[in-house]
């Protein structure tokens, strides 16, 4: 084998660019909800391409530390850094960034009065000022994407929980974000809906998407993540690979938590 077909090889293996800087890279960050202490000197660093899944007991702060990353909260204490720019008080362009960051919630929040495909133009033809003809391709683009072109014109709860969650994904890929937060997307659905959720989370990661998940699918976390983190009492507790995280865990609690789920 030649030096460039290794390369290449080794390129291939290794989506996760180790060279960049950070896509995401929280330092020390604490968060108070008044005097509660929700989030405690918590560091996280998420390359671009990586997929990270964030897993813990309810109220473990999780959403908490997700919904940092937008500045849909805003933290008190340490550093968080998207793409380059830190997230602080007299941020200017926090717009920029939200529009770089998509965001996928439990509960679908689409708009209950649109179609789907309106669902899906209204942020590229408000926001990004895209033309509507423009938009509806990219709609069609994406809603292909997530295996669901048929239901174009269909309104959101003329469909099932399933197809509403991707159609909720396909509206966050039209504002094409380089970042993906999900909040535990497949928590609302029934449990024959939650893989045809999962494949199309799995697609996206396998595009080479920078992902972060809440999630509690510990087989999604198996198979597609590269760090899996556990919170507890607002601390990452633990983080590592599938395998260090699930065959050979450090924490107690990271054991406990594993054997009330698996
Ligand atoms: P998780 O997503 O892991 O279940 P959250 O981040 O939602 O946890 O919440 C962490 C803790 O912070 C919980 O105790 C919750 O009650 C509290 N909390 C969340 N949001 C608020 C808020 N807006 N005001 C006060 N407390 C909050
Ligand atoms: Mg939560």
């Amino acid at each position: 084998m030649t030096a460039i077909d290794t390369n290449t090889t080794q390129a291939a293996q290794r989506h996760v660019s180790q060279t960049d800087e950070p896509m995401i890279e929280i330092r020390n960050v604490s968060k108070w909800f008044g005097n509660f202490k929700v989030l405690q000197d918590v560091s996280l660093s998420v390359a671009k391409g990586e997929r990270v899944v964030i897993c813990g007991p309810s109220g473990s702060g999780k959403s908490t530390l997700i919904r940092c990353i937008n500045r849909l909260e805003e933290h008190q204490q340490g550093q968080i850094i998207v793409d380059g720019i830190e997230l602080t008080e007299n941020i200017k362009n926090i717009e920029a960034i939200r529009r770089n960051i998509g965001m996928v919630f439990q509960s679908f929040n689409l708009f209950p009065h649109l179609s789907v495909i309106d669902n899906l133009t209204l942020g590229p033809t408000l926001v990004r000022q895209m033309k509507k003809k423009t938009a509806e391709e990219l709609a069609m683009h994406y809603l292909e994407k997530v295996r669901i072109p048929e239901q174009a014109h269909k309104y959101p709860l003329q469909l099932s929980g399933g197809q509403q969650q991707r159609v909720a994904i396909a509206r966050s890929l039209c504002m094409q974000p380089e970042i993906m937060l999900f909040d535990e997307p497949t928590s609302a659905l029934d449990p024959e809906m939650i893989k045809e959720v999962l494949d199309t989370m799995i697609e996206l990661a396998e595009s080479g998407m920078t992902m972060v998940c809440v999630t509690h699918e510990m087989g999604f976390a198996r198979t597609v993540a590269d760090n899996v983190v556990l919170m507890a009492d607002g601390q990452i507790v633990e983080s590592g690979t599938p395998e260090e995280f699930f065959n050979n865990p450090r924490s107690s609690r990271t054991r406990n938590f594993l054997d009330q789920i698996l």
